[in-house]
Protein backbone atom coordinates (compact mmCIF):
# COMPACT_ATOMS: atom_id res chain seq x y z
CA UNK A 1 0.00 0.00 0.00
CA UNK A 2 1.16 3.43 -0.59
CA UNK A 3 1.14 6.29 1.34
CA UNK A 4 -1.44 8.74 1.14
CA UNK A 5 -0.63 11.53 -1.67
CA UNK A 6 -0.58 14.37 0.83
CA UNK A 7 1.76 12.46 2.97
CA UNK A 8 3.70 12.07 -0.36
CA UNK A 9 3.69 15.29 -1.27
CA UNK A 10 5.13 16.68 2.85
CA UNK A 11 7.97 14.49 2.40
CA UNK A 12 9.19 15.87 -0.92
CA UNK A 13 10.75 19.30 -0.99
CA UNK A 14 9.20 22.04 -3.45
CA UNK A 15 11.60 22.60 -6.84
CA UNK A 16 11.32 26.04 -6.08
CA UNK A 17 10.97 29.17 -3.32
CA UNK A 18 7.74 29.63 -2.24
CA UNK A 19 8.06 32.74 -2.22
CA UNK A 20 10.19 34.19 -4.77
CA UNK A 21 10.02 31.10 -6.94
CA UNK A 22 14.11 30.54 -7.11
CA UNK A 23 15.61 27.11 -7.67
CA UNK A 24 16.05 25.13 -4.59
CA UNK A 25 17.07 21.83 -5.61
CA UNK A 26 21.00 22.94 -6.31
CA UNK A 27 21.03 24.18 -2.99
CA UNK A 28 22.53 21.57 0.23
CA UNK A 29 20.09 23.10 2.73
CA UNK A 30 17.41 25.58 3.10
CA UNK A 31 14.56 26.28 5.58
CA UNK A 32 11.25 24.33 5.43
CA UNK A 33 8.42 24.33 7.05
CA UNK A 34 4.78 22.78 8.00
CA UNK A 35 1.89 24.96 7.44
CA UNK A 36 -1.98 24.62 8.39
CA UNK A 37 -3.71 24.21 4.48
CA UNK A 38 -7.56 23.78 4.77
CA UNK A 39 -7.85 20.98 7.40
CA UNK A 40 -4.56 19.64 6.55
CA UNK A 41 -0.73 20.05 6.35
CA UNK A 42 1.52 21.85 3.68
CA UNK A 43 4.75 22.21 3.11
CA UNK A 44 6.74 25.00 2.17
CA UNK A 45 10.25 25.48 1.17
CA UNK A 46 12.29 28.89 1.07
CA UNK A 47 15.72 29.59 -0.57
CA UNK A 48 17.87 31.21 1.99
CA UNK A 49 17.32 35.17 0.40
CA UNK A 50 13.40 34.30 1.69
CA UNK A 51 14.28 32.95 5.13
CA UNK A 52 12.77 35.99 7.33
CA UNK A 53 9.55 35.04 5.25
CA UNK A 54 9.75 31.14 6.27
CA UNK A 55 9.76 32.31 10.20
CA UNK A 56 7.10 34.52 9.46
CA UNK A 57 3.32 34.40 10.05
CA UNK A 58 1.72 31.00 11.92
CA UNK A 59 3.26 27.74 11.24
CA UNK A 60 3.35 23.95 12.59
CA UNK A 61 6.58 23.71 12.33
CA UNK A 62 9.96 24.27 10.86
CA UNK A 63 13.05 22.90 10.10
CA UNK A 64 16.06 23.17 7.94
CA UNK A 65 16.00 20.78 5.05
CA UNK A 66 19.20 19.02 3.70
CA UNK A 67 19.21 18.25 -0.04
CA UNK A 68 22.28 15.82 -0.53
CA UNK A 69 24.05 15.34 -3.86
CA UNK A 70 22.77 12.60 -5.85
CA UNK A 71 24.50 9.81 -5.04
CA UNK A 72 28.01 9.05 -7.25
CA UNK A 73 27.49 7.15 -10.79
CA UNK A 74 28.32 3.36 -9.74
CA UNK A 75 31.75 2.22 -10.41
CA UNK A 76 33.04 -0.49 -12.83
CA UNK A 77 32.96 -2.83 -9.64
CA UNK A 78 29.02 -2.61 -9.25
CA UNK A 79 28.53 -2.93 -12.44
CA UNK A 80 30.56 -6.55 -12.77
CA UNK A 81 28.73 -7.44 -9.56
CA UNK A 82 25.01 -6.19 -11.64
CA UNK A 83 26.19 -7.91 -14.68
CA UNK A 84 26.81 -11.24 -12.62
CA UNK A 85 23.69 -11.05 -11.11
CA UNK A 86 21.42 -10.66 -14.19
CA UNK A 87 23.66 -13.47 -15.37
CA UNK A 88 22.72 -15.88 -12.82
CA UNK A 89 19.07 -15.20 -13.03
CA UNK A 90 19.13 -16.07 -16.78
CA UNK A 91 21.03 -19.16 -16.10
CA UNK A 92 18.13 -20.00 -13.37
CA UNK A 93 15.36 -19.39 -15.73
CA UNK A 94 17.44 -20.85 -18.44
CA UNK A 95 17.53 -23.69 -16.54
CA UNK A 96 14.01 -25.72 -16.98
CA UNK A 97 12.04 -27.68 -19.46
CA UNK A 98 9.56 -25.46 -20.51
CA UNK A 99 9.94 -22.05 -19.13
CA UNK A 100 6.32 -20.14 -17.96
CA UNK A 101 5.78 -17.25 -20.57
CA UNK A 102 6.95 -14.75 -17.68
CA UNK A 103 10.03 -16.42 -17.58
CA UNK A 104 10.45 -16.03 -21.18
CA UNK A 105 9.41 -12.71 -21.34
CA UNK A 106 12.28 -12.52 -18.65
CA UNK A 107 14.84 -14.64 -20.06
CA UNK A 108 14.32 -11.93 -23.47
CA UNK A 109 14.72 -8.86 -21.19
CA UNK A 110 17.99 -10.72 -19.72
CA UNK A 111 19.42 -11.33 -23.08
CA UNK A 112 19.23 -7.72 -23.79
CA UNK A 113 20.24 -6.12 -20.56
CA UNK A 114 23.32 -8.49 -20.40
CA UNK A 115 23.98 -7.70 -24.37
CA UNK A 116 24.24 -3.91 -23.12
CA UNK A 117 26.52 -5.01 -19.73
CA UNK A 118 28.89 -6.67 -21.91
CA UNK A 119 27.86 -10.34 -20.81
CA UNK A 120 26.75 -11.63 -23.93
CA UNK A 121 27.19 -10.43 -27.52
CA UNK A 122 23.77 -10.91 -30.29
CA UNK A 123 25.07 -13.70 -33.21
CA UNK A 124 21.89 -13.92 -34.84
CA UNK A 125 18.27 -14.49 -35.27
CA UNK A 126 17.00 -17.30 -36.62
CA UNK A 127 14.70 -16.48 -39.75
CA UNK A 128 11.82 -19.43 -38.72
CA UNK A 129 11.16 -18.98 -35.43
CA UNK A 130 12.85 -15.64 -34.36
CA UNK A 131 14.95 -17.06 -31.89
CA UNK A 132 17.86 -15.40 -31.06
CA UNK A 133 21.27 -17.09 -30.09
CA UNK A 134 23.69 -14.95 -28.01
CA UNK A 135 27.28 -15.94 -27.42
CA UNK A 136 28.20 -16.00 -23.53
CA UNK A 137 31.35 -14.12 -23.59
CA UNK A 138 32.58 -15.92 -20.69
CA UNK A 139 31.97 -19.30 -21.74
CA UNK A 140 31.98 -18.81 -25.63
CA UNK A 141 28.98 -21.24 -25.37
CA UNK A 142 26.35 -20.27 -27.65
CA UNK A 143 22.64 -19.37 -26.21
CA UNK A 144 19.26 -19.73 -27.40
CA UNK A 145 16.84 -17.21 -26.02
CA UNK A 146 12.86 -18.14 -27.50
CA UNK A 147 11.61 -14.32 -29.18
CA UNK A 148 8.15 -12.96 -27.37
CA UNK A 149 5.95 -10.41 -28.57
CA UNK A 150 6.87 -7.14 -28.06
CA UNK A 151 4.02 -6.34 -25.48
CA UNK A 152 4.58 -3.42 -23.53
CA UNK A 153 3.04 -4.41 -20.33
CA UNK A 154 4.57 -7.54 -19.91
CA UNK A 155 8.10 -6.14 -20.89
CA UNK A 156 7.37 -3.85 -17.95
CA UNK A 157 6.19 -6.91 -15.69
CA UNK A 158 9.10 -8.05 -16.33
CA UNK A 159 11.26 -5.24 -15.91
CA UNK A 160 9.54 -5.24 -12.08
CA UNK A 161 10.60 -8.57 -11.46
CA UNK A 162 13.93 -7.86 -12.29
CA UNK A 163 13.82 -4.59 -10.83
CA UNK A 164 15.66 -6.10 -7.64
CA UNK A 165 18.80 -7.34 -9.70
CA UNK A 166 19.66 -4.03 -11.41
ZN1 LIG B 1 12.98 32.90 -2.12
Amino acid sequence: MSPPEHIEALKRPAQVCAVCGAPLESLAKHPSRLVEDGGGAARQDFCPACQAEARAGEYHSRWVALRPAPAPPPRRETRKAQAARLRDEFYRLADQPEPSEDDRDSLYLLAHLLMKTGGFRWRETRPDDGTLVFEDQTTKQMVEVPTVPLDPARLTAAQARLSELL
